[in-house]
């Protein structure tokens, strides 16, 4: 199905997982809002690349999704330049690695911001014109974190499996009104966060890189192989779909195998 006359905004799409879904979207026709951090230059490329690839508009934000208000002023400026938000993908996320009795109060504060409560505040803003359209696409980048845990992320796994429940709810409160809200659960997929996060489980667990990339993260997946952002992508784009439509309420694992154990 084409999203030609769709616009789809992505929280932390500046890089990793997000920039790979709105590509995706793009690449299905949707108009995209980009947001996230990162330096000017590249974000500007990112931006003026999907425009030329995909032949869509694409519109960046900047909005701290630690900041309740500048979350509502992106989604009502994406309303704004758009007309609407038809496809909201929840992404953004941040990861710190720490036993609990050590773990920084301002670094689980963040945590618990970005990786859950950003997405109950741009969906109590986007959904009101979901509803008046009478179609919409919620998408919250989860995590296998949100079925399972693993020691000295408990900030991470208590947002994920927080994101779950959110999902599970908004679908319910949503189902009649043909807007479906789902969450795609990945496993270990090599991304800047993943990269970023090598060093302090080196740290907690006494390891070297090698033993943090084979005895931790590729231990938890069967395939042995990382996830890719094009997958997860790709799954996001079928969601969009009028084949996923009674999809809902649904996490979906894409994990090589990791939730199945
Ligand atoms: P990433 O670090 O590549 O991207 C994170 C994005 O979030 C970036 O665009 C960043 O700028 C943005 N961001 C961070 N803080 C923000 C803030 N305060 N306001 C706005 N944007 C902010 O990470 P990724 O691996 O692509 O992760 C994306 C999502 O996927 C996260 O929710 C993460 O928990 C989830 N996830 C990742 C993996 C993995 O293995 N990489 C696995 C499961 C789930």
């Amino acid at each position: 199905m084409s999203l030609q006359s769709k616009t789809a905004l992505v929280t932390g799409s500046t890089s990793g997982i997000g920039l790979a879904i709105a590509k995706a979207l793009a690449g299905a026709g949707a108009n995209v809002v980009l947001n996230g951090f990162g330096k000017p230059d590249a974000i500007e490329a990112a931006r003026a690349g999907i425009e030329s690839e995909f032949g869509v508009k694409a519109h960046y934000s900047g909005a701290d999704m630690t900041k309740p208000e500048e979350i509502a002023a992106m989604v009502a400026e994406a309303e704004r330049a758009f007309g609407a938000v038809d496809i909201l993908v929840n992404n953004a996320g941040i990861q710190f690695v720490s036993a609990i009795e050590e773990f920084p109060l301002e670094k689980w504060d963040q945590i618990i911001a970005i990786n859950l409560s950003s997405a109950f505040h741009t969906m109590r803003a986007a959904i009101p014109g979901m509803k008046t359209k009478g179609w919409g696409r919620i998408i919250n980048t989860a995590s296998a974190h949100s079925l399972v845990a693993s020691p000295y992320k408990s900030a991470y796994v208590a947002a994920k499996h927080g994101i779950a429940g959110l999902t599970k709810t908004a679908a319910l409160e949503l189902a009649a009104h043909k807007i479906t809200v789902n969450c795609i659960s990945p496993g270990y997929v090599w991304t800047p966060l993943v990269e970023a996060q090598i060093p302090d489980t080196m740290k907690a667990r006494g390891l070297t890189k090698e033993q943090v990339i084979d005895e931790v993260l590729l231990k938890a997946q069967p395939t042995k192989e990382f996830v890719t952002v094009e997958q997860v992508g790709a799954l996001a784009a079928f969601l969009c779909t009028d084949a996923a439509s009674q999809i809902t309420g649904a996490n979906l694992p894409v994990d090589g195998g990791w939730t199945a154990q």
